[in-house]
């Protein structure tokens, strides 16, 4: 039987109650209950993380799927998750992983406990370790551990995160100054609050502060904005999602994907070819690096040179047909290019 291992970032209160300071919920928990994730119990004012080793869904496949199209573009990642999230949206693709804490009591205990050390040998022919399907701020002790263990290995393997960015300011920290993290690939959902809130029960906020935080760090980031029907399909919300990211850093590179109906957003129809080439016209007049996904837009997924418009990588969904960069610099003009090799 596997020891419980306490949470990282949580405060003890009066009354044997804690507050947890994990993520933007900063939710306070009574003796007996667990946060909003329902992957964090307070057992007799103590603050456990119930669903450290839980991984599952290993997979090991190319980083694009994640996507990441700037960042070690052609290598291999150990993709897997925990069970449970922070967030509880209408369309979430991995629900059944994401939302099983919150309808099964104790999901995380059908899932077997793996060490960090057994991941560390699960991702031996992998170039690096993706912690995704589900939030990994939720796991973020585990993810740790990991790394830890990496280190203790000597091995050299790079660490992405696929995440909704809900940290709180004290996790924002931690992430900067620990230097754990290579990468992340970040979910700009809406820009509009009421959207947050009626989709996936959270705040625009902290998203965009924990953006403009990792933009001035060490971290690699990327991000996705699911194009939605009905919710942030107009030329209005497109322009306004890519003047804010424009504001941040116009490098940011930005993928547009199309929206399938799943979960309990079967009723809206999937997102139109028109109105992801739109998205993309959009976007590239705003910023220097955007592509459309989840869909066959022509030259929407290759990378060009924002200065001379050459086609610097050519790809086919998760493939790589073309790659003239053997450094981040443009090889026709000699502009450099945010990517990591
Ligand atoms: S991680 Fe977030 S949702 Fe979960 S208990 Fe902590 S503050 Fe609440």
């Amino acid at each position: 039987m596997e020891k419980l291992k306490e949470a990282t970032l949580y405060e003890k209160l009066e009354n044997k109650r804690v507050k947890c300071n994990l993520c933007s919920f900063h939710c306070t928990v009574e003796e007996g209950r667990m946060g909003i994730c329902k992957t964090r119990a307070n057992k007799n004012g103590v603050f456990y993380a119930l669903s450290y080793g839980r991984a599952y869904g290993y997979s090991i496949e190319p980083i694009e799927k994640k996507p990441f199209y700037h960042y070690k573009p052609g290598s291999k990642v150990l993709s897997f998750g925990t069970p449970g999230c922070n967030f509880s949206c209408l369309n979430c693709q991995n629900y059944f992983m994401s939302q099983s804490t919150k309808e099964i009591e104790n999901a995380y205990r059908e899932v077997k406990f793996t060490a960090p050390k057994e991941i560390v040998t699960a991702g031996e022919n992998a170039d690096g370790f993706a912690y995704t399907y589900t939030e990994p701020t939720i796991f973020y002790e585990y993810f740790k551990d990991c790394v830890e263990e990496q280190i203790k290995e000597k091995k050299e393997k790079f660490n992405v995160w696929v995440s909704n960015g809900y940290y709180s300011k004290q996790l924002l920290n931690e992430i900067m100054k620990e230097k754990k993290l290579d990468a992340a690939r970040i979910d700009l959902k809406f820009v509009s609050n009421e959207n947050y809130a009626k989709v996936c029960k959270a705040s625009l906020k902290p998203v965009i502060e924990n953006i403009k935080g990792l933009a001035k760090s060490k971290v690699f980031i990327e991000l996705i904005n699911l194009v939605i029907p009905g919710f942030n399909d107009t030329e209005e919300q497109i322009t306004e999602l890519t003047e804010l990211i424009k504001g941040i850093d116009k490098k940011i590179p930005l993928h547009f994907l199309r929206f399938y109906p799943y979960y309990k957003m079967q009723g809206v129809p999937s997102t139109p070819d028109e109105t992801l080439e739109k998205a993309l016209k959009i976007g590239r007049e705003n910023l220097e690096y955007v592509y459309a996904g989840n869909a066959s837009i022509k030259g929407g997924e290759d990378t060009h040179c924002p200065e001379c418009g050459k086609t610097l990588i050519k790809r086919r969904g998760m493939d790589i047909i073309e790659n003239v960069l053997t450094e981040p610099f443009c090889p026709k003009c000699g502009r450099e290019i945010n990517l990591i090799i």
